[in-house]
């Protein structure tokens, strides 16, 4: 014997229904075959809504019957010879009558109990099967139909009823070895009491019917024909890279869909692993395919985690209170009272400390929930000993699933660490002891999230998916987005990474795309796309809440560095080229440093000092390992090194400054840059990664600018800079003279131990060819540590310190960074 079950879209219509027909032809080859049928895809969900419209008096359920109707008409029709069709189209309407009359009964009763409720759902199985049959006596197939009803017993608890083994088994094999057919079609789902009533075996039952009648009739194989070729490692329709899973232990197969897992109904297993029948998960519209094998002993494969599933809709009930610690008893109170009301628990974790006991149940029975455990322990509730039980809806259970976590350590950990790196709140832990299963209740708005991350951590073949935010397209914003489309499927191929430009935003317009905005011709979206507003945008970050979401800050605006802080408390990382935020007060910075370490993120601004070259990254590297630093000295302006590289008094110095603005290696009012404003913040940003708590009106400022270049607008400036030609040709002449160059240079010095805080200062200085500031060319920058370990040669950072194409290279590396952490 083997057995064949077919879900609701197998069977859903007429061209469906053929397929099965093909695939049971080809099985019946091999002997003889049950199959099982549910009813047509929707069909239940219909009767249901039909029957809960006429218990609230809402005459419509007439409409939903008739469309009910219809569509078994339609499926006779398409399926049967009209010569043929009466008898099948007479059934119908036989049993479309009594499915009235039953609504009609409800409706005038507005009243609609378990057991009606069990008896207006059995139509759908009971048309489809009966449909089927006739379909395939029209193509010369001899099957027999049989009511399931007739077979399996079960108790009287409607809705989802206990099988009797005892009785059922002997019925189903009395049957079989009682018919000398080959074919056998069953209606899925329905049941019977022993007073011949009509139950069901709950939701998604189909499954169970094949399994029972499988293990019944010691059948070689039961096979789950669905709509997907096989079990997944997690439900494909929350995560698009979902891999098929091709073996699969009963355990594990049984674990994945009691935590949601749908593709299989969950007690279908039992009584198949009881007789050791190995059961196949194939897809009706690509038989061909493999499909999923779950059997006893399974190979090894590569990953300790089998599959992923998560159950929405569990409310978290906890019990605490100092009152329960060290007296038995109290849990056992607990479960009793809501076993006595039937009330299911899925999950359950008590801490050692015994203060508090908390169980996961379905939310439907939350509020019954608190209603009988306040009533069992109203007398400690009241002598203060235990709180009222705290119910907490809208959660979810996350289960990761596979034999072989046993033999693997770390995996909690990095499950519970990649869900806390992407702002995932853990609110219950439970893992069996069977090391099997590791479950975490989280809230069900973060499980879109936390399954897509978990999934591409624990498989390997999938690539991680990192969604940025990115605010400013100007020089910078323009060039890092050429580069990530550049570099799109490097990254993908050699490091599984897809970036996906989730947000877009100038000052003017704002553009999403969950999928990742396609960057041929992001400037005609942007410009096509809504009004940029900054609170919109940071919420649609914040509460579309994807994966690895990056809010990327590429402008120089003050509002922009001011929502880094609520980013970062929802573990969003921030990397920014903007300096605003690294160089406000110290307590903010330090801020936003330690929220990103308390959230699991990372704020990052390379870009802040030296554009692409790597001195953060540098400096914080000497730190982690145990350097010290003693002292730095930088030159950190591209446009001052520019200008004082191409000034020789020949040129008006107004004339190499508008060079360096045209060839865009000054902000936007060259004078934060010629001020030394832009190089104090550097070296005051450069000074704090150091451990120093340094502010801006701490750092001296040599300037060399006449206070008179200061005023008024940036033309004003360039007409007073012609002005000054005097002073500036004089400045640079007193240092040719000595043979020496100019060089705009910050310092920072750690003060020693007993002499107070280090001092920073900016200033333009005569550097000797000797020394290491000296050979500096066009817009390079150079830092020196000087540190315990590079006392005197200190260890030198150089390099093109300005320009568009380098900045967004650092931005993009930054970026890089957060992907890998
Ligand atoms: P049927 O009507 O054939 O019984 P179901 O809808 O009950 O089909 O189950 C199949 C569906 O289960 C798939 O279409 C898929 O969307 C969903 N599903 C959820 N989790 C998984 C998983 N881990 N693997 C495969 N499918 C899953
Ligand atoms: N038709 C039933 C349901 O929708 C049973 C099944 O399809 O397995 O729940
Ligand atoms: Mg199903």
């Amino acid at each position: 014997m083997q057995v064949l079950k077919f879900g609701g879209t197998s069977v859903a219509n007429a061209e469906h229904i053929n397929k099965v027909i093909a695939i049971v032809q080809q099985a019946i080859q091999k002997g003889r075959t049950a199959v099982i049928v549910s009813a047509m895809g929707g069909i239940t969900d219909a009767l249901l809504a039909a029957a809960i419209l006429a218990s609230e008096g809402n005459e419509t359920y007439k409409e939903q019957l008739l469309l009910i109707e219809q569509r078994h008409l339609e499926a006779v029709k398409a399926l049967v010879p009209v010569t043929q069709q009466s008898s099948s189209l007479s059934m119908v309407k036989k049993h479309c009558n009594e499915m009235e009359d039953i609504c009609n009964g409800i409706f005038l009763l507005r009243e609609l109990s378990a057991q009606t409720r069990d008896r207006i759902m059995s139509y759908g199985e009971l048309l489809s099967s009966q449909i089927i049959t006739q379909r395939f006596k029209t193509v010369g197939i001899d099957a027999e139909w049989k009511d399931s009803r007739e077979l399996i017993r079960t108790d009287s608890k409607y809705g989802n009823a206990v099988v009797d083994f005892n009785v059922s088994n002997q019925l189903i094999q009395e049957y079989f070895a009682s018919s000398a057919k080959e074919l056998f079609i069953f209606p899925g789902f329905i049941s019977a009491s022993s007073k011949n009533v009509t139950t069901t075996l709950g939701r998604g039952g189909s499954d169970y019917t094949a399994a029972i009648i499988g293990a019944a009739t010691d059948a070689e194989a039961v096979e789950i024909w669905t709509d997907v070729s096989g079990m997944m490692t997690a439900d494909p329709r929350l995560v698009a890279n979902a891999k098929i899973i091709p073996d699969i232990s009963y355990q594990e197969a049984m674990e994945l869909s009691h935590f949601g897992a749908k593709v299989i109904y969950p007690p279908t297993i039992q009584p198949v692993m009881k007789k050791n029948i190995p059961v196949w998960i194939k897809n009706t519209f690509v038989p061909n395919d493999y499909g999923t094998l779950i059997e006893k002993n399974v190979k090894k494969n590569g990953s300790s985690v089998r599959g992923i599933s998560s159950m929405n809709k569990v409310a978290l009930l906890s019990l605490e209170g100092s009152g329960m610690v060290g007296i038995p008893g109290f849990s056992k109170r607990l479960f009793e009272s809501l076993a006595n009301e039937s009330i299911n628990v899925i999950l359950i974790t008590q801490s050692s400390s015994e203060h508090s006991i908390c169980v996961g149940v379905d939310e439907v029975n939350a509020d019954k929930a608190k209603q009988v455990v306040d009533k069992a322990f109203a007398y400690e509730i009241e002598t203060g000993k235990v709180d009222p039980l705290s119910v907490e809806k809208n959660q979810s259970i996350l289960a990761l699933v596979g034999d072989n976590m046993k033999s693997h350590p770390g995996v909690a950990g990095k499950m519970f660490n990649i869900l806390g790196r992407n702002g995932v709140n853990i609110r219950a832990i439970a893992q069996g002891s069977s090391e099997r299963n590791i479950s975490a209740v989280i809230a069900t708005n973060d499980v879109r999230k936390a399954i897509n991350v978990l999934h591409e951590e624990f498989f390997e073949t999938t690539n991680k998916q990192i969604n940025l935010f990115i605010t400013g397209v100007g020089n910078v914003g323009s060039r890092l987005l050429a580069q990530l489309q550049q570099q799109k499927q490097y990254l993908q191929e050699h490091l599984r990474l897809q970036v996906n430009i989730t947000g877009l935003a100038n000052s003017k317009k704002m553009l999403f795309n969950d999928d990742g905005i396609d960057l041929s011709n992001w400037k005609e979206q942007l410009q096509n796309a809504d009004t940029m507003n900054l609170f919109q945008f940071v919420n649609a970050v914040k509460t579309k809440n994807l994966r690895n979401s990056v809010f990327v800050d590429v402008t120089a605006n003050d509002e922009v560095a001011k929502v880094y802080e609520q980013l970062l408390l929802k573990s969003v990382s921030v990397v920014a080229c903007n300096k605003v935020a690294a160089s406000s007060t110290y307590v903010n910075y330090k801020r936003l440093k330690d929220l990103a370490r308390e959230f699991n993120c990372l704020f990052l601004f390379e870009t802040n000092v030296g554009a692409g070259l790597p001195v953060i990254g540098t400096l914080n590297d000497l730190l982690r390992t145990g350097d010290k630093v003693k002292r730095i000295e930088a030159v950190l302006s591209g446009t001052l090194n520019f200008v004082f590289n191409n000034y020789n008094g020949e040129r008006n110095f107004s004339e190499v400054v508008k060079q360096a603005q045209d060839e865009g290696y000054t902000e936007p009012d060259p004078r934060l840059d010629l001020s030394g404003t832009d190089v104090m913040r550097k070296i005051m940003i450069l000074a704090r990664e150091a451990g120093e708590k340094l502010e801006m009106d701490e750092i001296g400022n040599n300037s060399f600018m006449p206070d008179s270049c200061m005023k008024g607008s940036v033309e004003d400036f360039y007409k007073t800079m012609v002005k000054e030609e005097a002073h500036f040709k004089s400045v640079y002449e007193k240092a040719a003279k000595e043979g020496k160059k100019l060089k705009f240079v910050a310092s920072y010095q750690v003060g020693s131990s007993g002499e107070g805080p280090g001092k920073a200062s900016v200033g333009l200085q005569h550097i000797d060819p000797q020394h290491n500031l000296y050979h500096l060319y066009g817009k390079d920058n150079v830092v020196l540590f000087y540190t315990d370990r590079y006392p005197e040669q200190p260890l030198v950072v150089k390099g093109a310190g300005a320009g568009a194409e380098v900045t967004a290279s650092g931005v993009f590396a930054d970026i890089m960074r957060t992907a890998k952490s």
